[in-house]
């Protein structure tokens, strides 16, 4: 039986699950706090001195240096498997281009498309990986991951199938997402067979060969109509698999009122939200999830309104929406420090949007998203004084080390200790 007992951590904070409710979203901090971590599993938390004292001499002792412990993060949102670099592409928007010029250029999702239907497996794999250490750095344990930029089924296809390698060899949990993203160019003229060709064919085979366990739809103009999206999630809720939808980023699409008719796992995005929408869904008990990195990156569109939101009694994770077009970086931390400015979110709010919300939105809040005994060792060391310095040391902010299950998967080289 493995068995370890880190212990002398600075300061250990984390939300609790029986506090799930607690609109105030409270964190319990441990000053000088050890963990005692068998089977991979928190098998109890308490102060360093006495945990020394009582857990047995066999069990391994590890010495924490006194950082900060937080729980492993949760990336609810993100787009992490495709190649090529869109770098180019940035620098035209920003300099006013518009979608035809870029789309002229090389640039847009179409694109990104193109690429993808003359990659192979192995390449995709290859160009994702680097990402998922990236986001392993930034203390992220679990993420979901979405497919999406294939946009026809064979390409959809390759990267579930890249996907599912990609699994077998990173140390995350990963959670798998079917996304209907937009019409590809090959079926522009027909629309209505496309998305009969979604309901009756890929989200069945999706489903049977279990490549996601979510269908998520991207409700926009110029991507998929409320009719569109509602018929599509319909079948994925019809197949067993759950749901939630890209909603309300370039207006209001209908998408939010959607995810709350149809008590979809969760809405994101939600740059444009009235408070008619957000009490929909709130009453559908459904949580929002803000993407904050793609606002700032984008520069264009308002970023949601994550403090009323909450004010209002909605839930609401962030996630890095790690994609190349809009969002690239695996950076959960920056998108802390980005909701801390433009969303006016408190430290221990922070923390339940980055852990056990987004934990509870993918269903793996049973066994991960809090320090708690009997849940997955899942969490990161930091060598800073206090929770609110994440997002505080903003864009460099890194982890010490991470682990999952009990294990160490990530240490970093350079932990020096910041004041
Ligand atoms: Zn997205």
């Amino acid at each position: 039986m493995e068995s370890t007992l880190l212990h002398d951590i600075g300061l250990l904070v984390t939300p609790l699950e029986m506090e799930m409710n607690d609109h105030r979203r409270p964190v319990y901090e441990l000053q000088k706090a050890a963990v005692w971590i068998e089977d991979g599993r928190f098998k109890q938390i308490a102060r360093s001195e006495e945990l020394l004292k009582s857990v047995p001499a066999s069990v391994t002792r590890v010495h924490a240096q006194n950082k900060l412990m937080v729980p492993g993060f949760v990336d609810c949102h993100a787009h992490p498997v495709f190649v090529g670099n869109r770098a180019k592409e940035f620098f035209l928007r920003n300099q006013g281009a518009s979608y035809q010029d870029i789309a002229a250029a090389g640039g847009g999702i179409h694109a990104t498309a193109e690429r993808i239907k003359t990659s192979r497996v192995d390449q995709i794999v290859r160009e994702s990986l680097p990402r998922f250490h990236r986001s392993l750095e930034f203390g992220v344990t679990t993420l979901e991951c979405k497919s999406g930029y294939g946009l026809t089924w064979d390409s959809e296809e390759k990267l579930l199938i890249a996907l599912r390698e990609i699994a077998k060899v990173v140390p995350q949990r990963l959670s798998k997402t079917f996304l209907v993203h937009v019409v590809p160019a090959e079926w522009k003229d027909r629309r209505e067979e496309f998305v009969e060709a979604v309901m009756n064919e890929m989200i069945p085979e999706v489903a049977a060969r279990g490549l996601a366990n979510c269908v998520d739809v991207f409700c926009e103009e110029g991507a998929f109509t409320v009719d569109e999206s509602r018929k599509i999630l319909q079948v994925a809720l019809d197949e067993g698999l759950s749901i939630t939808i890209h909603a309300n980023q370039f207006g209001h699409s209908g998408g939010a009122r959607l995810a709350a008719e149809l008590g979809a796992r969760s809405a994101d995005h939600l740059e444009y939200l009235s408070e008619d929408e957000m009490d929909a869904l709130r009453e559908a008990g459904v949580p929002g999830v803000a993407l904050p990195a793609c606002v700032f990156f984008m520069g264009t569109i308002p970023y949601p309104p994550m403090r009323k939101m909450i004010d209002r009694g909605m839930r609401i994770a962030l996630a890095t929406d790690m994609n190349p077009g809009t969002a690239m970086t695996e950076s959960l931390p920056f998108c802390m420090t980005a909701a801390a400015i433009y969303g006016k979110l408190k430290a221990n709010e922070l923390l339940w949007a980055v852990t056990l919300d987004p934990a509870r939105i993918l269903g793996v809040s049973g066994n991960t998203g809090s320090i708690e005994a009997g849940k997955y060792a899942d969490f990161s060391l930091w060598s800073v004084p206090s929770l609110e310095s994440i997002p505080y040391f903003f864009g460099q902010s890194g982890a010490d080390s991470v682990w999952i299950e009990g294990a160490e998967v990530f240490t970093g080289e350079d932990s020096v200790k910041r004041y």
